[in-house]
């Protein structure tokens, strides 16, 4: 039988089948011992066995897949900031596009708590880079229904640092969810941690998002590994840019007759666009080259 995990939690793969039934699966051994990880959002091949319990035994071929939040088969990640408490850092938005960006996926940048602060300027930041953007208030239920029609049709998965508002948001979409929402501590300005597992929702017969465990300062010394040329690619807004640099391989940063470089002087792209750019190139930079392989 064929069908997507809908959640993984402790060992054991909810699987749900083109008839919405939905059966609870193990991996078989030889995943394990190929160290390769089903993953929510994956398509499979299974069986039952005697007992209830089925057994997945093959992965199908995936899209892309992530680490963190550990997801497969993503068309598009949907990355939640707010400007109020907790106040979204930059770099951790810039960090998630790019990676989204280099494993083909796209971006949506949805800003929540627009009651609280409607951000207009991070707004019109993210569209000047080149990203779809949305405002909305799980609050009030405003621009709700405007990031509804940015999901239907395709598979997204919902991610931001914890307290942004990604359970509320999901719960506002579909009430009959009833996702636990955390309490945001004023003292820390970061939510407590509430949602511990990666899980699929369906909002309609095509039309799935994954919900995943928000992405704390922790991680953001943590890269999935990327070639440090290949960064400049995951930056939509440099792309007009590149190609006219006086050096063809140019990393855009301290060489002379810099295209991207002159695009930031001009105001052209923003400032600390630029420095997620040089901060996530630091990194790839320490990728050793036999890691790639
Ligand atoms: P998550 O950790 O990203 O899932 O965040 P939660 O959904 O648990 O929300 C964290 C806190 O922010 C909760 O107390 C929510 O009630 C609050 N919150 C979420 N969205 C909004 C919003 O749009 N406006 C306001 N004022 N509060 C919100
Ligand atoms: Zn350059």
């Amino acid at each position: 039988m064929r069908g997507r995990i809908q959640r993984a939690l402790s060992g054991f793969y909810y699987v749900k089948c083109a008839d919405g039934q939905l059966y609870t699966c193990k991996a078989r051994g030889k995943f394990r011992r190929e160290g390769i990880s089903p993953l929510v959002g994956d398509d499979v091949e299974f069986c039952e066995v005697p007992g209830g319990e089925g057994r997945i035994d093959e992965i199908l071929p995936r899209r892309n897949s992530f680490d963190r939040p550990s997801v497969a088969n993503i068309d598009q990640m949907v990355i939640v900031c707010s400007q109020a408490i907790p106040k979204t850092d930059s770099y951790l938005v810039d960090r998630m596009t790019a990676i989204a960006a280099l494993k083909g996926c796209d971006v949506l940048i949805c800003i929540n708590k627009c009651d609280l602060d409607p951000a207009d300027a991070l707004r019109e930041y993210y569209e000047n880079a080149g990203f779809r953007t949305v405002s909305v208030s799980a609050e009030t239920g405003e621009g709700i229904e405007a990031l509804r029609a940015q999901l239907v049709g395709r598979l997204s998965a919902v991610t931001g640092n914890s307290g942004v508002g990604k359970s509320s948001i999901l719960n506002a979409l579909d009430p009959s969810m009833s996702l636990k929402t955390g309490e945001v501590s004023q003292a820390l300005g970061r939510g407590r941690h509430t949602t511990r597992h990666v899980e699929l929702y369906a909002l309609g017969a095509d039309t799935f998002v994954a919900d995943t465990p928000g992405f704390s300062a922790f991680d953001t010394e943590r890269m999935e590994l990327v070639h440090k040329e290949q960064l400049q690619y995951a930056f939509p807004e440099f792309g007009p840019y590149l190609g006219h640099c006086q050096f063809p391989d140019c990393a855009h940063r301290k060489e002379p007759g810099c295209a991207v470089r002159k695009a930031l002087a001009d105001g052209r792209i923003g400032q600390t666009r630029y420095d997620s750019y040089e901060r996530l190139y630091e990194m790839a930079s320490q990728i050793k080259e036999w890691e790639l392989k």
